[in-house]
């Protein structure tokens, strides 16, 4: 199995492709979720890249930027076992040759205040401008990010039809532990005991989605009487339809939580069918 070529330039970036290009953006520590997108990504191009990047504007003062898990040999294995041809690891000072205050970005609009947006003001804005530029360096024809972000994967997609980018966005269904946890970088900070109970928040959601026939808020009734028995208060936990407006009854909707277990912030979300009225 020959690895990955890694490359941390624009030029060098240049030399290495041909072809259609595949990209999975991603901030390493890989796991079973991220070689999941690779996989799904190979046939979709000739070239096959992921980036590498722990992007510093997408994390506020006082979050986890310093202590997100960097894995970087174990994540060049992970990506030659999903026949990655190339690695783009950037410094900061390529994807901010103009300082981290730089005074364009990316505006994520209304989508991007609710829901993780609403707990995390600056996020939206960071994902979505260093999205932009890695768009703007690795030139793809095809971009691949997992459901498991959901309003990430929802403002991309907008980002990519709104601004013209040429860049067609593909979802991946969210990858998931035994008992149904998200695969997470951030699970690796789960003490054992906080590990059993992070279960319980896609537990929720299962009930949530097992009561959609009964309606909206019969849903989030029964996702939150799971949080509660476990004794876990949910930063939110939210109904939506499939664009992030307001539910409809009789259509497809999602159910959308974040909670903090232990140290980490645990995301998660499932379709469900709503009952109609
Ligand atoms: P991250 O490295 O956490 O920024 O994630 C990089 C990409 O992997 C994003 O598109 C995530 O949505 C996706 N991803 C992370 N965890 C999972 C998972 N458990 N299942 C599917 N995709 C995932």
């Amino acid at each position: 199995m020959t690895g990955p070529l890694v490359v941390r330039t624009r030029e060098e970036l240049r030399a290495a492709t041909e072809g259609t290009i595949a990209l999975v953006p991603t901030m390493g520590a890989l796991h079973d979720g991220h070689v999941q997108l690779m996989k799904h990504a190979r046939p979709l191009a000739q070239t096959l890249v992921v980036s590498i990047f722990v992007n510093p504007t997408q994390f506020a003062p006082g979050e986890d930027f310093d202590a997100y898990p960097r894995t970087f040999d174990a994540d060049l294995e992970r990506c030659a076992e999903a026949g990655v041809d190339i690695v783009f690891a950037p410094t900061v000072d390529v994807m901010y040759p103009d300082g981290l205050d730089a005074t364009v970005s990316v505006d994520a609009g209304p989508l991007g205040q609710i829901l993780e947006g609403a707990q995390r003001p600056t996020h939206f804005r960071g994902v979505l401008t260093v999205v932009a530029k890695l768009f703007g360096l690795v030139g793809p024809d095809v971009a691949v990010f997992g459901e498991k972000d959901y309003q990430q994967l929802t403002l991309i997609r907008l980002m990519a039809r709104e601004l013209c980018l040429g860049v067609e966005v593909v979802g991946c269904p969210t990858v998931r532990e035994a008992d149904g946890l998200a695969m997470s970088s951030r699970n690796r900070y789960l003490e054992a005991d906080e590990r059993q109970l992070a279960g319980a928040i896609n537990a929720a959601l299962r009930a949530g989605a097992a009561s959609g026939r009964e309606g909206g808020t019969a849903v989030l009734a029964a996702a939150r009487a799971v949080l509660d028995e476990h004794g876990i208060t949910p930063d939110y936990l939210e109904l939506t339809d499939p664009d992030l407006a307001e539910p409809v009854p009789g259509r497809e909707a999602r159910l959308l939580v974040a909670a903090r277990v232990g140290r980490p912030r645990l995301l998660d979300n499932i379709a469900l069918n709503l009952g109609g009225n």
